[in-house]
């Protein structure tokens, strides 16, 4: 699944969505684009003491993603070995939430 980002017209950076500047050259001329949902697991922690709305779904993992087209996005994993390296891929948007899964569990 594709990931939402914005695309500098003027350097061709690749940035978040919140953006309204290019962080590399300032330039406000920024587009709309997707890029890949593919990366691999940069870190990761699990959640114990979850916020209310998300405490029947505890334990669950928060992963920092590196994705192969060079942002990195906190997500959650919804595989069963969450390790370093592990190659991942976006499954899912919800409430602005990024949801990822093994790569091998396609
Ligand atoms: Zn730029």
């Amino acid at each position: 699944m594709n990931l939402p980002v914005k695309k500098c017209k003027q350097c061709q950076s690749i940035l978040y969505t919140s953006k309204y500047h290019c962080t590399t050259c300032f330039s406000d001329e920024l587009e709309l684009t997707e890029i890949d949902g593919k990366g691999t697991i940069y870190s990761y922690t699990k959640i114990h003491a979850a916020p209310k709305q998300f405490a029947d779904q505890a334990p669950y993992y928060v992963i920092l993603v590196h994705l192969d087209e060079g942002l990195k996005v906190t997500g959650r994993f919804t595989g069963d070995n969450v390790q370093i390296d592990t190659p991942v891929e976006l499954d899912e948007i919800k409430d602005r939430a990024y949801f990822f899964n093994a790569q091998n569990n396609k």
